[in-house]
């Protein structure tokens, strides 16, 4: 092989091999642009509530030291601040621990409608008490999923309450099925659906970020922290899976989740299960 000599300059037979590495930095740069963004913004969603908590107690120690009435206020606007803050922390662990079994496919096997059944009753008392219709129209046929049941009921968990939080007041949110797709075959599906405002059009792309909100005094005053549907996506990709959102503005919005069918052996499994 012919090689140019560095020093030289003429094409020699002996040369020594001269190794060029290219490496395209690009990537590692957006994604440590991504993750200072990330703690800049966990670390402002932490502040926020913790200012107003240190304000409160400075008020209490002052101004409200007699004065039982606004004791009373700056008390309960203590215990929302430091729920807000709670339910930060609990979804950034949700989601950090998510992230870091990404990568590693599930091993367990469950029934993708059952996880979105559980969902559907563990957020109903909710839904009762605000006057929310759910309906579950879901066959009873088996959908195995090679899956984390606790995730699945989580990402179900989430779109439900959100369904309640952006919906109508005194709406109807349906858990409906959404098989049979062509666009996607070989998957089993499921949609949230709620007949609430909607979301205009271009918010769509974005709302699996991480602390992406169409309105964040909306997400914040129904308790939201920002970070629920880049769990539902997290899970979703370690599924394998896809989430849909298709919206229509004065109409609603439809959130369809679809995870690959289990192989055939699992299915076997989950029916012998089911008959025994
Ligand atoms: P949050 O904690 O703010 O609810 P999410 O990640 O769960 O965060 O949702 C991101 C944003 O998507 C919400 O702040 C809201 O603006 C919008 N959104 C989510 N679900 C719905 C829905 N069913 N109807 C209307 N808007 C929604």
């Amino acid at each position: 092989r012919a090689h140019v000599c560095p020093t030289r300059g003429e094409i020699t037979d002996d040369a020594a091999p001269v190794l060029v590495l290219v490496e395209d930095r690009t990537h590692d740069r957006k994604i440590e642009a991504l993750r200072s963004d990330f703690i800049a913004n966990a670390s402002h969603e932490l502040k926020t509530p913790l200012a107003s908590i240190l304000g409160s107690i400075e008020t209490l120690q002052g101004p409200a030291r007699d004065d039982p009435a606004g004791q009373e206020r700056f008390l309960a606007l203590m215990a929302r601040q430091a729920e807000r803050m709670k339910r930060l922390v609990e979804d950034l662990l949700s989601l950090s621990h998510i992230e870091l079994s990404e990568h590693l496919a599930p091993r367990t096997e469950c029934d993708l409608l059952d996880t979105a059944r559980e969902a559907g009753a563990a957020v109903s008392p909710l839904l009762r008490k605000q006057g929310v219709t759910l309906e579950i129209a879901l066959s009873d046929q088996p959908h195995p999923v090679r899956g984390d049941r606790d995730q699945l009921i989580q990402v179900f968990v989430n779109l439900l309450e959100n369904a309640l939080k952006y919906g109508r007041p005194e709406g109807r949110i349906v858990l409906a099925p959404a098989d049979g797709d062509p666009r996607w075959p070989g998957m089993w599906g499921v949609s949230v659906i709620d007949d609430g405002p909607g979301i205009a059009r271009e918010h769509v792309p974005r709302l699996t970020e991480r602390f992406y909100r169409v309105s964040a005094k909306a997400s914040r005053d129904r308790g939201g922290t920002g970070l629920g549907l880049a769990i539902v996506k997290h899970v979703l990709n370690r599924h394998r899976g896809e989430l849909q959102i298709e919206s229509t503005p004065g109409v609603g919005s439809r959130f369809t989740v679809r995870v690959p069918k289990a192989p055939e052996s699992v299915s076997q499994n989950l029916a012998g299960a089911g008959n025994s």
